[in-house]
C-alpha cells in the first residue's frame, strides 16, 4: 500500500494511505486520481489537490446548494460551473422546484471516471431530465451564454490550472451578467486560514458588482486548513438574511433529508470571524 500526499501547500499538507488505487489519468487539462482509503472512503484528486471524498462530501454539497436556493425562494434556473463528480448536481436535483439545470464542466474525463468510480456522488442526477450537461470553460459559457439564471453555483477547482480562471474579475461581472433579478452566486472560496489573499481577492472583484456580498463558512475535513469560506454574491440586498421561520418553511417544504444543512447552521454559517471580516474590509457580519 503507497500513500497520496497532497501538494496543495508547500510545507504542509495530508496524507492518505491508498489501500486501492481505482484509476489514474492524465486528461486533456489535469492529472486525476482515484483510490480507496480506510477512513475517507473513495477519494478523488486532481493536480495533487484533494477534490472529493465520499465520507465528508455531503458537507460541501449541501452548504453551496441549498443556502443559496433555499435564500432565493423561488429558483427555477440553475447554473453549476465545474462540479464534475456530481455530487453538487446531486443536490441541486433534489429540488423539485428548480426546472432547469446547467452544469458546464471543463473535463469529460472526470465527469466519466466519477460517474464509474464515485457512483454516490451523482447518485444517477446526470440522467435527470432538467439536466443540461456542458463539457466546456466556465469562464467562456458565462461571457457569451444568452441564458439567465437564478443561481449560479461555481464548484471549481483551486485557482491553480484550469480553474484559476473562475476566480478573475471577468468571471464574476459574466456571473452578474448571467444572474437574474434577485439571484445568487455562490462559489467555493478556499480555506480563510491557509489561502486569506484568495478570499481578499474575491472580496475585492465582488464588492461593487453585488448588492450584497458576503462569504458563509463550514468546516469541510479533507479541505484541510480550518473552515473553508463559500463567496456569496446576491443582485439584492436581503437574501442573507431570510428570516429563520420561513428558511424553516422552505427547508420542510423542499422535502429535502440532509445530514448537514439546516436553517439554523444556514444563518449561522454567515457569521465570519474577525480576521477574515478584516481582511475583506467589513466591520461587522451586516
Ligand atoms: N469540491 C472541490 C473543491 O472544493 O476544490 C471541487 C470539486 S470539482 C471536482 C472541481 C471541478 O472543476 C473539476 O471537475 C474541474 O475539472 C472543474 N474545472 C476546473 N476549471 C474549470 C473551468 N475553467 N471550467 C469548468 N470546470 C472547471
Amino acid at each position: 500500500m503507497s500513500d497520496y500526499q497532497e501538494t496543495l501547500y508547500e510545507g504542509y499538507g495530508q496524507r492518505f494511505r491508498m489501500d486501492k488505487l481505482l484509476h489514474e489519468v492524465r486528461t486533456e487539462h489535469q492529472h486525476l486520481v482515484i483510490f480507496e482509503n480506510p477512513r475517507m472512503g473513495r477519494v478523488m484528486a486532481l493536480d495533487g489537490v484533494i477534490q472529493t471524498t465520499e465520507a465528508d462530501e455531503f458537507i460541501y454539497h449541501e452548504m453551496l446548494t441549498h443556502v443559496p436556493i433555499l435564500a432565493h425562494g423561488a429558483a427555477r434556473k440553475v447554473l453549476i460551473i465545474g462540479g464534475g463528480d456530481g455530487g453538487m448536481l446531486r443536490e441541486v436535483s433534489k429540488h423539485k422546484s428548480v426546472e432547469h439545470i446547467t452544469m458546464v464542466e471543463i473535463d469529460g474525463t472526470v465527469v466519466d471516471m466519477c460517474k464509474e468510480f464515485l457512483p454516490e456522488h451523482s447518485k444517477g442526477a446526470y440522467d435527470d431530465p432538467r439536466l443540461n450537461l456542458v463539457i466546456d470553460d466556465g469562464m467562456r459559457f458565462v461571457a457569451t451564454t444568452e441564458e439567465k439564471f437564478d443561481v449560479i453555483i461555481s464548484d471549481s477547482t483551486d485557482p491553480i490550472g484550469p480553474g484559476e480562471v473562475l476566480f478573475s474579475e471577468n468571471f464574476y461581472q459574466a456571473c452578474r451578467r448571467c444572474l437574474n433579478d434577485g439571484g445568487i452566486l455562490v462559489t467555493q472560496n478556499g480555506t480563510p486560514f491557509m489561502q486569506l489573499d484568495g478570499v481578499q481577492n474575491t472580496a475585492g472583484r465582488m464588492n461593487g458588482l453585488f448588492a450584497d456580498w458576503h462569504f458563509y463558512m463550514a468546516a469541510v475535513p479533507t479541505y484541510i486548513g480550518g473552515a473553508m469560506t463559500f463567496a456569496w454574491g446576491a443582485t439584492t440586498a436581503g437574501l442573507r438574511n431570510i428570516p429563520l421561520d420561513t428558511l424553516r418553511q422552505r427547508f420542510a417544504g423542499s422535502g429535502i433529508v440532509t445530514r448537514y444543512y439546516n436553517p439554523e447552521v444556514h444563518l449561522g454559517a454567515f457569521a465570519l470571524p474577525q480576521y477574515v471580516l478584516h481582511a475583506i474590509g467589513k466591520p461587522s457580519n451586516t
